[in-house]
């Protein structure tokens, strides 16, 4: 056994008794049929070793998470000149607020909360040819695993409840932030959110955001060192809701996480980490993921701060 696995095979038993006053998200129908006692988690060193506990092979929603890769497709086709139509700072706001959208002309704060994923979205369907099939494809070359799938459950599920989010594309819209066709975006967006992944497959696919923009497994190179430095930064400040600082304050690793219940982690130059509990606090964070994360980069002495 090496170090990790031993200490997460000692977290882990510990954590069976774990009292999770979370619940579970609602707001999208087809997630309240989830079973909240599921729990998993998969680590990935760098060389490709993987530790997995409980239910780490059991799929479950991606939800926001899909945002970081977006969020790389969208930043290898436009640079720098990204940042021209979504800023880079914490919100300090709920993921799918429209008050500081009115107040900054239709610029998201960030590419993580709603209006910002929906503005890459947007991007995404000006550039690439299939834009559904691009960014699945996208994921099976990071994961190498041909089987991960949009859920069209979830995707009707959402899209029949999604009054916020067209909000938001029409307040964007207003101010000439998004080029394409409103239902053709939020359609592509919620595909993007519906992908159905296990905590080993979805470990696998962002180790590279660990290894300087470089898939330590496959060799390839995802994105630029400084893309990624970019990359890693934005999900430190802004890939916890309005929580960003306290996942910062209490485990120290850049990473996202979705109201699915997942939440993926890295420590750059280490490992990806990543933790499945549907039982979210009242930020949308995975309660017991974050706690699970905290004693992690406790217990290993090692958050990057
Ligand atoms: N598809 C969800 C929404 O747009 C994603 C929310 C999340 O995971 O933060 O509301």
């Amino acid at each position: 056994m090496n170090q990790y696995e031993t200490v997460l095979h000692h977290i882990f038993n510990d954590f069976k008794t774990f009292e999770n006053s979370g619940k579970k998200a609602t707001y999208i129908p087809e997630l309240a049929h989830v079973d909240e006692n599921l729990f998993g988690v998969s680590l990935t060193c760098l060389n490709g070793t993987q530790i997995s506990l409980g239910d780490a092979h059991q799929p479950f929603s991606i939800q926001s998470i899909s945002k970081v890769f977006s969020l790389v497709l969208a930043y290898n086709i436009l640079g720098e000149d990204l940042w021209k139509r979504v800023d880079v700072e914490p919100s300090g706001d709920t993921f799918n607020s429209l008050i500081l959208l009115e107040l900054e002309l239709g610029i998201p704060r960030n590419p993580f909360i709603n209006a910002g994923a929906i503005v890459l979205a947007d991007i995404l369907i000006s550039h690439l040819q299939n834009p559904k099939e691009d960014f699945l494809k996208f994921i099976h070359q990071l994961t190498n695993d041909h089987s991960i799938q949009y859920d069209l459950k979830v995707f009707n599920s959402e899209k029949s409840v999604a009054y916020r989010n067209y909000s938001l594309i029409n307040l964007m819209k207003s101010f000439g932030n998004i080029h394409n066709d409103i239902d053709t975006v939020m359609d592509f967006y919620f595909r993007m959110c519906s992908v159905n992944i296990t905590c080993e497959q979805l470990s696998k696919a962002v180790l590279f955001f660990a290894n300087d923009g470089v898939h330590p497994i496959s060799k390839e190179q995802i994105l630029t060192p400084k893309g990624n430095r970019r990359i890693n930064a934005i999900m430190q400040l802004c890939g916890f809701y309005d929580e960003a600082g306290e996942f910062a304050y209490r485990v120290g690793l850049p990473g996202k996480s979705g109201v699915g219940g997942g939440i993926m982690a890295i420590h750059p130059g280490l490992y990806s980490v990543v933790v499945f509990s549907p039982k979210l606090n009242k930020k949308g964070n995975s309660t017991k993921g974050m706690a699970f994360l905290e004693r992690l980069t406790s217990e290993l002495n090692n958050s990057i701060f």
